[in-house]
């Protein structure tokens, strides 16, 4: 599953937002293994493939891929410095696959400002920092112990001291690691660093109730978007009052008030979809008489891989993977239609998953 942290700075409509996700929460039933813990949010990934596999599979239930939102509040102006909650959340950040950055694009004279009024640059800066000097703290101690096996004569330990520096480099102007650009092998280092800003980003501008029809023109979420483009990343624009209100309703009430709206989707269900996009996943498919369910890889992921997202001993024992694809599948209404056609193929270890795959998996145990 998919991890997703929020964070930005207090009165920006995080909580709304958290709220809305709980709301729109995911059966619970369909997840038996899942902890509740009242800062996750998990929701269901929207995916109009599994009705259709299901009206032709006839599962007793139908599963859908899901995201978790963590619920990072209270990283404030000062978190790095033990201010707040401030370590706490920082470490939390750690954990999490992107964040989700919410910044205050909707004026309202009755919710304070922290900082006196509304300025995504200023604020996305802020919050920003907090995390650069986090960064700067944990490669300060990276570099002690670093440092330390440089004198016993240790290779690797040459190149990890030229990154850190480099790292040290960007931070001091107040930039993240994201700015960086870095080869395979750093790449491989960075993974032991954790670091913060190396993060992919997602921005959510927060407009007002009547402002999402105006999104475009507003010189707020003109702000956030130059940012974002600069960084790679990607914004998306909710009101997240509405959010709040559709995740309310039921499945049929909330497409006549998106349509209602103008919006083709919720604000929630975009924010999912460029969240898949920006991690780079895609999605596979189980489907036999129990249940159809989807599961999230990252794209370029082989078979064993895939495998063990089901459970550790498939990839272990991995032997060969049926897989038909999705276009396939319902073409010829099912997998004996598929096979009799030819269409279903015998792949081995070196085989690269397709978005909408619907696999059988053989293993030893
Ligand atoms: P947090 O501190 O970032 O979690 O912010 P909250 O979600 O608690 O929101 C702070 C205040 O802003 C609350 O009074 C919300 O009702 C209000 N708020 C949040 N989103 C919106 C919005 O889209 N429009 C307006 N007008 N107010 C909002």
């Amino acid at each position: 599953t998919l991890h997703a942290g929020i964070v930005g700075l207090p009165n920006v409509g995080k909580s709304t937002l958290f709220n809305a996700i709980t709301q729109a929460g995911a059966e619970a039933a369909n997840y038996p293994f899942c902890t509740i813990d009242p800062n996750i949010g998990m929701v269901e990934v929207p995916d109009s493939r599994l009705q259709k596999l299901a009206d032709m599979v006839h599962p007793k239930k139908i599963v859908p891929a899901t995201v978790e939102f963590v619920d990072i509040a209270g990283l404030v102006k000062g978190a790095s410095k033990g201010e707040g909650l401030g370590n706490k959340f920082l470490s939390h950040i750690r954990e999490v696959d992107a964040i989700v950055h919410v910044v205050r694009c909707f004026e309202d004279e009755n919710v304070i400002h922290v900082e006196g009024n509304v300025n995504p640059k200023r604020d996305i800066e802020t919050i920003d920092l907090e995390l650069v000097l986090a960064d700067m703290e944990s490669i300060e101690k990276r570099s002690e112990r670093t440092s330390k096996l440089l004198k016993t004569g240790d290779k690797k330990a040459q190149g990890e001291i030229a990154l850190l520096e480099r790292l040290k480099e960007v931070f001091n102007q107040g930039k993240g690691a994201r700015s960086l650009t870095f080869t395979d092998e750093e790449r491989d280092i960075l993974k032991g660093f954790s670091l913060l800003t190396l993060k992919p980003v997602l921005y959510v501008a927060n407009v007002s109730e009547t402002g999402l029809a105006t999104a475009a023109d507003n010189p707020y979420v003109q702000q956030v978007k130059a940012i974002a483009a600069e960084e790679g990343a990607e914004v998306v624009v909710v009101c997240a009052q509405i959010e709040a209100e559709i995740a309310e309703l039921e499945a049929d009430e909330k497409d006549a008030f998106l349509e209602d709206l103008g919006l083709e989707e919720s604000g929630l269900d975009r924010l999912i979809r460029v969240a898949f996009h920006l991690l780079g996943l895609m999605t596979f498919f189980t489907a036999g008489p129990i249940e159809v369910k989807a599961w999230t890889i990252y794209q370029g992921t082989k078979a064993p891989k895939a495998a063990g997202v089901i459970h550790t001993d498939f990839e272990h024992g991995f032997i060969r993977a049926e897989v038909v694809s999705y276009k396939d599948f319902v073409e010829h209404n099912g997998i004996n239609g598929a096979r009799d056609k030819g269409l279903v193929r015998l792949e081995g270890k070196e085989y690269i998953m397709n978005d909408g795959d619907i696999v059988h998996f053989r293993f030893n145990v």
